[in-house]
């Protein structure tokens, strides 16, 4: 588009994650006026910051075979054949390009003694094309981001609006054409108006309670674009990470991950003998105790060619698996070992330290245990969302106008995703590929003169959302946001969790309607929408959650097969693992909303022209 006018357009982002700052930052320098909400006190903030392993790409600076195409078809495999084709080999084209942006920055990746930037390897793949920042990267990447942006600020071309939250999408004639915000300061509800509207939200994996989420992540935004009339793709591919710090009571309000990068040095294990891990449930022994003769590496055992660092779904099976079977340690016997001793032995505890410092270092604050010392305790736990709005390949949703980037989307990591790719798609997205797709769309808009939101359509909008509000603080019931939010969460979990069956599906969507008609009677919401008013946030989320559970429950029972993160107990091979059903699933599900019936769902066929097709093997 011709710079002049691209000056006479305005696009609105939402998010100042990874995904929303790149393209805001990107859509800014090249001369959109751009507005960008959050509703943190900074962009900063964003749940990106927490990311902490790496971020993948195909530099191969190892010199180890890396290339595109490897890491395109990784990236699909790892995804059990559930993510378009096309949009991955993009994605694995751009991924070198984003390193270069992010060193040219200034981000601090770790670097080898010679300076070169170093690697490491994740699960899913048998080369090190993961770059970090020991383990915070997502923080050191959104400095870059946020670095970029600010300087888009300071020139005018973005306009910030921290602490305010999106809670509809405008459209006009069919097409998005702005907002209705609340500011979660004052509680002032207002109206923005844009030629296309981003949507860069983060993931709904807090539709569990229990997560490694930052505890505001939610899946509000994709829920009102939904409402609105874009599809809701594949909600029921949610993804269990296999090594987090294991739930230890009832009054817990978060998870706590360890990062993935721990599986390149750290070995998984759990005694072969029933009994001892018995006693080190009960305390009467220690895991440096066990005998090496007497450890079942499992991982190495079942899968030799991959060890440790098979991906996330499958290695979080094979620890559910093992602790099913009575061999899990810790009190509760829900947890494995995460041992460092072969490492530390090899490498010397200053690498080791160098490498995970401050992952063991938060480790030991939350356990009061040294793991240079005592293997660390894991279990799986809720952490990343595949699911989301649906997508073109130009990432624009089914309504025009609107487009939805990063975790947000449906897009690249089909039915899993591989650690260090969630970074790799946001800054994809954002830097990369929305900036120039959008204009596709632009291009037609060039003629279409700013609106004012005083026209109907963000009148009534408004209005909407008003009554949702007042509807939402007038139950005046007994019971907290919170204590409804924990209770889906236990249903999500028992039902719609690690193991899926037709029976716990069918029951969960029983319990979640029930639990959501009790919650437009039952909750209580103090204060008024005109100040500083969290329950009052948390309670509209909420209500979206209590909608989203049950839709991603719909999704899992359509879904006869095991693919990646989504496993139904009825579909698996003799040895346990996920068998899919490609004859009549392979297909991306792309729900639409129907108002209080029942969402109706689209196939979106998967054609694999470039890779071939077969049963996933890390063996
Ligand atoms: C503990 C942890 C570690 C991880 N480590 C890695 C890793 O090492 N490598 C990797 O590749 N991935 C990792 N991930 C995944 C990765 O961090 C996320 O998928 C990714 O950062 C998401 O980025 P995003 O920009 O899409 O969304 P987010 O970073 O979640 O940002 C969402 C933004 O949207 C805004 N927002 C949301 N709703 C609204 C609304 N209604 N109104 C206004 N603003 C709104 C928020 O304020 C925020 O700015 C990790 C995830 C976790 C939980």
């Amino acid at each position: 588009m011709n710079p002049a006018n691209k000056r006479k357009l305005d696009v609105i982002v939402v998010g100042t994650g990874l995904a929303g700052a790149s393209a805001a930052a990107s859509l800014g320098e090249l001369g959109f006026n751009v507005k960008v909400f959050c509703y943190q006190d900074s962009p900063r903030r964003a749940h990106s910051i927490a990311a902490q392993g790496g971020i993948n790409a195909a530099k191969n600076y190892p010199n180890d075979g890396d290339s595109v195409y490897r890491l395109f078809y990784d990236t699909i495999k790892g995804g059990d054949y559930r993510a378009r084709e096309a949009n991955v080999y993009r994605l694995a084209e751009v991924s070198g390009n984003i390193i270069d942006q992010c060193v040219a920055q200034g981000v601090p990746f770790a670097r080898e003694y010679g300076g070169l930037l170093d690697n490491r390897s994740f699960g899913g793949a048998q080369v090190s094309r993961t770059f970090y920042a020991r383990g915070q990267t997502g923080q050191q990447l959104l400095l870059g981001a946020y670095s970029a942006l600010s300087r888009q600020i300071e020139k005018g071309t973005v306009k910030m609006y921290n602490r305010t939250e999106m809670l509809d999408v405008v459209l006009v004639d069919g097409k998005a054409r702005g907002i209705i915000t609340r500011n979660l300061v004052t509680g002032a509800i207002e109206r923005h108006f844009g030629h296309a509207v981003v949507l860069a939200t983060g993931g709904y994996g807090n539709v569990f309670f229990l997560s490694t989420n930052a505890m505001g992540s939610n899946g509000s935004a994709a829920m009102q674009a939904y409402r609105r009339g874009a599809y809701f793709a594949n909600p029921c591919f949610a993804q269990i990470h296999p090594t987090c710090i294991p739930v230890h009571g009832d009054y817990q309000s978060k998870l706590t991950l360890m990062s993935e990068s721990l599986r390149n040095d750290g070995r998984i294990w759990v005694p072969k003998d029933k009994t001892v891990s018995e006693k080190l449930r009960k305390g009467l022994m220690k895991p440096t105790d066990v005998k090496e003769e007497d450890r079942d590496y499992y991982l190495e055992r079942r899968y030799p060619a991959f060890g440790n660092l098979v991906p996330r779904d499958v290695a979080s099976r094979a620890a559910k698996e093992r602790c099913d079977a009575g061999y899990g340690v810790g009190a509760t016997g829900l947890a494995v070992y995460l041992d460092f001793s072969t490492a530390i032995q090899r490498l010397g505890k200053h690498v080791i330290e160098e490498r995970y410092g401050n992952l063991f270092q938060m480790y030991e604050k939350i356990v009061d245990e040294n793991p240079y010392e005592t293997p660390m305790m894991i279990y799986p736990a809720i952490h990343y969302t595949m699911g989301g709005i649906w997508v073109d390949y130009e990432l624009m949703t089914t309504i025009p106008g609107l487009y939805a980037i990063g975790e947000a989307n449906f897009s690249d990591h089909g039915a899993n995703r591989l650690g260090a790719s969630a970074l790799m798609q946001g800054l994809a997205d954002g830097y990369f590929i929305l900036p120039y797709t959008i204009q596709n769309y632009l291009a037609g808009e060039i003629r279409t003169p700013r609106m004012s939101t005083d026209a109907a359509e963000f009148v009534k909008t408004e209005a909407e959302v008003k009554e949702r509000i007042k509807k939402i603080i007038n139950i005046k019931g007994k019971h907290s946001v919170d204590s409804f939010h924990k209770r889906l969460g236990h249903i999500m979990w028992e039902y719609v969790g690690m193991g899926r069956t037709r029976e716990s599906l069918t029951k969960a969507i029983e319990l979640i309607v029930a639990l959501r008609a009790e919650y437009w009677k039952e909750v209580y919401v103090p204060g008024t929408n005109d100040e500083f008013n969290p329950e009052l946030e948390k309670a509209l989320r909420v209500a979206d959650f209590l909608e989203l559970g049950e839709m991603m429950a719909r999704d899992a029972l359509n879904r006869e097969e095991s693919c990646g993160g989504h496993f139904r107990e009825e579909y698996q091979t003799e040895d346990g693992e996920a068998l899919r059903n490609d004859d009549k699933f392979m297909y991306a599900s792309a729900w639409e909303y129907k108002g209080d019936a029942a969402p109706e769902m689209h196939k979106e066929p998967l054609n694999y022209e470039f890779i071939e097709v077969k049963q996933r093997n890390y063996k």
